[in-house]
């Protein structure tokens, strides 16, 4: 019955919420899609709205309420199917009935969890789950106060992509489907809650937090956090939310919100959702970023102090249009959320900080695209935009291709047609398809019906099919360059010529510069230089996360073992997944890497997001 359940095509009907600034009208749009990784079935009967009540228990880190569900019937059915994981549901009951309704939670599957299947009549509007989260919801990461910036203070976040939603809200846990929703949270007095929609801005007495969100948004942006948090204005559309001892730090990093905002309406038309705010995380939270409407969740790692790495806040703002606006219809489409990012946070990037800060970030993210290709194997299916993650899990299928291939296919686009043209087609695109989900071969159609035309020699260039149907990098594909890094190529051969870095601080100054440089220093360097290097720059206690990240890595490659004690300080403080997996890896390439990555793990997973501990409870075993 669940095989059945996976692969019948489904009928997503996505309403246009925003009534004033998109120009769809509100006329149901059908898309048929599949979604491997949800139970449910839209096609029958699909969910538009949530009205939400939790209490949020720090003693039992357990979360207890209501989740009452409005629903859309398409076909003549009697029952609707909800994803769940680890949920225990006490009692479902249908509109004003207080009768308990019959449901049924399927077997369990790895990864996916149970189908949880409702009774419905042919009059039901609204169905009430009462239920509660198990101790361990893999979407749910409470902190002890050891583990916050005040040490007060407990803390509560969640992260629900992918398929994480299921464990704290019994829902339809598919990016196809969109609702509205709102909230009720009670939570200890001394704390403030936010969620992905309208947010206070300071604690109450009571608290309890009403929260609103008008437009519809699929499951994976449902998001909440608790804790100690204080709130400052950027601009009159901008702010940053963090602990106190944080907040600081945090407004000056990302003074530049606003004007990022402003930068990304020129290019993609009208930012849809009120207010853009941040939320700065305690150090464990897995990503750099997570884009939740109108509240990006932010690891603290990019608080650099010089403002050198807010290229995160772009993208996550991007995703305020590619993602959030229009969304990939399944996971299997995720390029269209992630590759779509990236171009956009490369575009906002030149309007504030130049061509060149572009330029570098290109040839960055063809280094990590080659190194995951060349990793996983040119010819390997996963290296194609449009992947297949059905009976996997698609956390784990997370990698560069999605984010940097896509792209680099996107800039072929613009290549071909020119940007002005490119601009005003997919400026186009959001309007037109706002609100609602798109797959890959609906954008491939797209594409061609908007801006191919029937023109063959358009066609060949732009190679759709090569790029997304084929593994490895087209043919014909041009490799990026950085006239910065060409310099630094220079450098690099100078010294190892003469095996002294001294004055070398005063040539490569910026993030990007030493970044490269760290990536191109030649095997052929030995323990003595890099050692020099290390006096010269200070790479070892740099406090800048992405350079730390890239300096631990060759220094053990290198068996540079000064390093080590920063590098296990790293480990242990912060749970950036992206950050943790090259360094454990390069661990584990000898026995006795593998013993030091093993007693680093045991004290640091207590302090990772699941979403870290997963990937790296495999790594490791
Ligand atoms: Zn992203």
């Amino acid at each position: 019955m669940k095989k059945l359940l996976l692969f019948i095509p489904i009928i997503l009907f996505a309403c246009n919420q925003d009534k004033k600034k998109s120009n769809t009208t509100e006329t149901a749009k059908a898309i048929e899609i599949k979604d491997p990784h949800s139970f449910s079935d839209p096609s029958n009967c699909v969910v538009t709205h949530l009205d939400l009540k939790l209490n949020v228990d720090f003693k039992t880190q357990i979360l207890k309420g209501e989740a009452t569900w409005t629903i859309n019937k398409i076909g003549k059915i009697d029952e609707i199917i909800f994803d769940a994981k680890g949920l225990k549901i006490e009692k479902i009951t249908l509109d004003d009935d207080i009768k308990n309704a019959f449901f049924a939670l399927g077997d369990e599957e790895p990864f996916m969890g149970q189908p949880l299947s409702v009774d419905i009549k042919p009059t039901t509007k609204k169905i009430h789950i009462f239920y509660s989260t198990s101790k361990n919801a893999p979407a749910l990461q409470w902190l002890n106060p050891n583990q916050t910036a005040g040490k007060k203070f407990p803390y509560l976040f969640t992260q629900s992509e992918a398929i994480l939603a299921r464990t704290w809200i019994p829902c339809q846990d598919s990016p196809s489907i969109r609702f509205t929703y709102n909230a009720d949270i009670t939570v200890p007095k001394e704390l403030l809650a936010l969620m992905s929609a309208e947010n206070p801005q300071k604690k109450n007495d009571s608290g309890i937090y009403h929260f609103e969100q008008k437009h519809a948004i699929p499951s994976y942006l449902m998001a909440l956090a608790v804790g100690d948090i204080a709130f400052k204005a950027i601009d009159n559309r901008t702010g940053v939310y963090a602990e106190p001892s944080v907040l600081g730090k945090a407004a000056y990093e990302f003074a530049d919100m606003g004007k990022m905002v402003t930068a990304a309406e020129k290019i993609y038309g009208d930012y849809h959702w009120g207010r853009y705010d941040v939320l700065v995380l305690p150090p464990s939270f897995p990503f750099g970023g997570m884009e939740n409407p109108m509240l990006t969740f932010a690891t603290p790692t990019v608080i650099a102090g010089d403002r050198s790495l807010v290229s995160l806040i772009a993208h996550e703002l991007a995703h305020s249009w590619s993602g959030n606006l229009v969304t990939n219809a399944t996971w299997n489409d995720f390029w269209l959320n992630e590759g779509f990012t990236v171009y956009f946070e490369r575009r906002i990037v030149e309007q504030l900080y130049g061509k060149e800060e572009v330029q570098m970030q290109e040839v960055l993210g063809y280094k990590d695209l080659k190194g995951s290709i060349d990793e996983m194997g040119e010819t390997n299916p996963d290296t194609r935009l449009k992947v297949d993650f059905t009976n996997r899990d698609p956390d784990l299928g997370v990698s560069d291709i999605a984010y940097e291939k896509g792209f680099f296919f996107l800039k072929n686009i613009e290549n071909a047609v020119g940007r002005e043209k490119f601009d005003a087609f997919l400026k186009e695109y959001f309007n037109s398809h706002a609100f609602t989900s798109m797959d890959n071969d609906g954008f491939l159609a797209y594409l061609n019906d908007n801006l191919i035309k029937n023109d063959e020699s358009l066609k060949d260039k732009i190679n759709s099919y090569a790029w997304v149907y084929q593994p490895g990098l087209p043919k014909d594909f041009t490799l990026p360059i950085s006239e910065t890094f060409n310099k630094i190529d220079s450098l690099q051969k100078q010294l190892m010529a003469s095996q002294n870095p001294k004055g070398l601080n005063k040539e490569i100054k910026s993030t990007n510069e030493k970044l490269y440089f760290i990536r191109t220093i030649p095997a052929s360097a030995d323990l003595k230089l890099i050692t020099a290097l290390d006096q010269e720059f200070g790479f070892t206690d740099s406090g800048n996360s992405e350079i730390q990240c890239v300096w631990y890595t060759l220094a053990i490659n290198r068996n540079y073992k000064v390093a080590y004690p920063e590098m296990k300080n790293f480990l242990i403080n912060v749970g950036r997944r992206k950050f943790l997996l090259p360094i454990y890896k390069a661990l584990i390439e000898t026995p006795e890497g593998k013993k030091l990555a093993n007693e680093i793990y045991k004290e640091a997973r207590p302090n990772y997001h699941s979403v870290a501990y997963n990937t790296l409870d495999e790594m490791l075993k």
